[in-house]
Parts: structure tokens; sequence; C-alpha cells
């Protein structure tokens, strides 16, 4: 056998995630292993948790990032907030929403589900209803930013609704996390976590998450342990905790956590709503292109996510083969339909680093020349001059 060291391609990415990884972040994840409780590390790590405050616009105290990509995040909310037993009401209008149902089977709970359409916000009516169906309900679980559908649903309304019905709010912010506002304190948002590939265009596998001063309360009086050692809120800020002596829980991904500052400086330098900003007005540009083109949203304007794109695909494109060429001759990488929208639509992410100009013109460019050499219906020549009229005005 003749193996050889790994270089992989080099990809435009402009899918549902990873997004582009700038070098200075790569750079940084290539810079000297220290021990996981150096000095230097835990001053790191210190400076991470100040940084991820400012980012999820909080000031709560138990906010980090766990050692795993953003599903652990998701798995540590529900393995901490929900015990057997317990009613959680979820709403789903996509994949995530069915992976939330899942975690609160595993935790012995029962799943009430509110139902929108794949493509639709949540609707707060329908979670209300629920809620007053359900007295005895414990936590009320929603994605803010679907990734599988590209729409976005009204967060701080939705936790005003649980908080009005005695429930606590975990809430998905994978996808908006830097992308599109957020507002973790300002919202009252319970439990929140996100990843580090999407609009942080970090390397994937960590995952920050924060904690309300309420659901540590909860956390703290649980009835039985956490049925998860390694995600045990109570064990891990032993590790994270601030102040307290740091004890070994488990060795962090230093070098991953070196990127993972890198990324939050770049946000921090940038500035937040600058970077919300930046997300919006390269969607206004991508979109413009798309539909000079003919390629019409499955979201309605109010609700469409900037950071992802759900287009439909052209009647009688084959979704597979065009995806394959931008790859092989374009090297672009956009994403499939997932679920019931596999085959159906394309999503094209403009997250983070990937929410670049030169991202938007090489993918129209691509699209174009792709499909119009396909004989697809649509319109050609026009996409990218409707893209720079957009930018030119901003
Ligand atoms: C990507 C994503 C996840 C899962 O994150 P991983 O890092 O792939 O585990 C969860 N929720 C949403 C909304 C996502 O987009």
């Amino acid at each position: 056998m003749d193996f050889r060291a790994f270089h992989p391609p080099l990809r435009t990415l402009m899918g549902p995630g990873p997004s582009d990884v700038p070098h200075r972040i790569l750079e940084a994840l290539g810079r000297p292993t220290i021990g996981h409780l150096d000095p230097a590390f835990v001053d790191l790590m210190d400076e991470v948790k100040t940084l991820l405050q400012y980012v999820m616009q909080t000031q709560n105290e138990l906010t980090m990032p766990i050692s795993a990509p953003g599903s652990a995040g998701m798995e540590a909310c529900f393995v901490n907030l929900v015990e057997p037993g317990d009613k959680v009401i979820v709403c789903q209008n996509g994949v995530f929403g069915g992976r939330m149902k899942e975690n609160v089977e595993r935790c012995g709970a029962e799943a009430i589900m509110v139902q929108d359409a794949w493509g639709s916000a949540v609707d707060p009516q329908k979670l209300e209803d629920a809620l007053i169906a359900n007295p005895e309900a414990t936590t009320v679980a929603f994605v803010h930013a679907e990734t599988s559908t590209g729409a976005q649903s009204d967060a701080q309304v939705l936790v005003e609704l649980a908080h009005r019905h005695n429930c606590l709010a975990i809430v998905d912010a994978v996808t908006s996390l830097a992308g599109s506002p957020l507002k973790v304190d300002e919202w009252e948002i319970d439990a929140i976590y996100s990843g580090t590939q999407k609009c942080l265009s970090c390397v994937p596998g960590i995952s920050p998450v924060s904690f309300s001063e309420r659901a540590q309360h909860r956390i703290r009086n649980r009835r039985r342990k956490v049925q998860s050692w390694f995600l045990d809120m109570n064990l891990i800020m032993g590790y994270w905790g601030q102040g307290a002596k740091r004890a070994y829980h488990h060795t962090a991904p230093v070098n991953a956590i070196y990127a993972l500052h890198e990324a939050l400086l770049m946000v921090h330098e940038e500035g937040l709503e600058n970077a919300w900003e930046r997300h919006r007005r390269n969607h206004d540009a991508l979109r413009a292109g798309l539909e000079a083109m003919g390629l019409g949203f499955i979201v309605d304007e109010a609700h469409r996510l900037p950071q992802l794109n759900a287009v439909s695909i052209p009647a009688g494109v084959d979704d597979a083969a065009v995806r394959t060429r931008l790859l092989r001759e374009h090297h672009l990488e956009i994403g499939a339909g997932l679920g019931d929208l596999a085959g159906k639509v394309w999503r094209i992410g403009l997250m983070g680093y990937s929410s670049r100009i030169e991202n938007i013109t090489a993918c129209l460019g691509a699209l174009d020349a792709v499909l119009t050499d396909m004989g697809a219906p649509i319109n050609h020549g026009v996409a990218l001059p409707a893209a720079e009229k957009v930018l030119a005005a901003a």
C-alpha cells in the first residue's frame, strides 16, 4: 500500500456549513500545542468565554464552548434541562426540530410537537395553543434559523410565550450566531447552543453554549443526575468555571480553541452589528442575481435567512448532476435539499467568511454557466449585472 499525506482540494464552500475558513484561523490552529491546564491556556479560556458572551450578547456566567460539534451542544441543552417524565414542547419546521424530538425522547420525556410547514417560520399562535393545552410542560424548544429550509423564526416572541407559561426555552442558534441578529439576554433565552463551522467560519467540531440563571437553577436542582457524564454542566463547570481552581474533566481540543479564539476576534474586530449587516447586504446581492436568472426562493421574504438561501430547482434539471459539475469544474460546493426537500432545492450558504463579494460572483457565474450548458430554462447572462447593481447601491 502506498499511503501519502492528505492535501485537500481547494474549494469555495457555499453550502450549509462548514463555511470557508480564513487563513488567519487555520494559521492559529497550527500554533504549538500546550497543556490544557497550562496557565497560558487557562487565560485563553477566560478570553474565549468573554468573547463568546459578546458574540451571543449575554452576561451569562455559564457561557462556554462544548468540545464537540453543534449536535453535542443540542444534546447538552436537553440532557441538562430535561428529566424523565417531563413534557417538552418542540416546534418543528424542518430537519433540526426533528432531532430535538429525538433528544427529548431519549431523556425519557414526552415531546409535544408543534408542526409548521417546511420553509415557514414557527407560528407563535400554534405554540401558545400547545402551551395552553399542556399546562404541565416544563420546556419549549425551537430552531432560530432552520438550516434545512432557510427560514428564521421570531425567537424573542417564542421565548416570551414560553416564559408566560412557566417554561424555559431552549434555542438552536447554530446557523444564526454571528450571521443575523441574536440577543440572548435581551430576548431572555434560557439555553442556547451554536456551532463553530457556520457563521463563525471556524473549523467544525466545537459548540458554544450558554445557560441563563433560570436554567442554571434548574440544573442545580435536578431530581436525578444528568444521564450523560461528558455533557453534565455541573461537572464541566469545574473545568471551565471562572475563579474556581480548574479541575481536569476532559482534555480540551487545545488547538481548536486557538482557532475559535481567532474566529471570535475576527467578529469582534468587524463588530457584531457590522457582521449582521454584511450578511444581509450580500444576501440581497445574491438574491438579485438568482432572481434575475429565474430561480425562486422557497421562504417568503419576511422570514428569509440572509445566510442560507434555499432556491427551487427548475423543473427538469438534474439536481445531483448540477452540484457535481459545480464541484468538479468550479470547485464550488452548494448544499442539497434535506429530508422532504431533497431533490427540490439547493441551499446556498453565505455564512461567515463565505459571505464575500467574490463568492457571490463566483457562484452566480458558475451556476449560469452550468445551467446554460445543460439547457436549463434560465435567463443567461443577467445574474452578475443584477447582483453588481445591488452591491454598487449599497
Ligand atoms: C449544522 C446544524 C446543527 C448541527 O451541527 P453539527 O456541528 O453538524 O453537529 C444543528 N442545528 C442546526 C440548525 C444546524 O444548522
